[in-house]
């Protein structure tokens, strides 16, 4: 589980995953089961050739 700054558990929202390439836990993207930060998912989505997209 993790937990927030608070020590309190987060079930959903911000902070409730973890990057799984950088163990980042700001907003990570679940989508097409990636789990990957923003930041990751920008590197690894041009990397397996998503369309860039906002
Ligand atoms: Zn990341």
């Amino acid at each position: 589980m993790v937990k927030d700054r608070h020590g309190k558990p987060r079930k959903y929202g911000k902070g409730s995953r973890i990057c799984t390439r950088c163990g980042n836990y700001s907003t990570v993207i679940q989508k097409y089961n990636l789990m990957l930060c923003r930041q990751c998912f920008r590197e690894v989505a041009s990397r397996i050739g998503f369309v860039k997209y906002s």
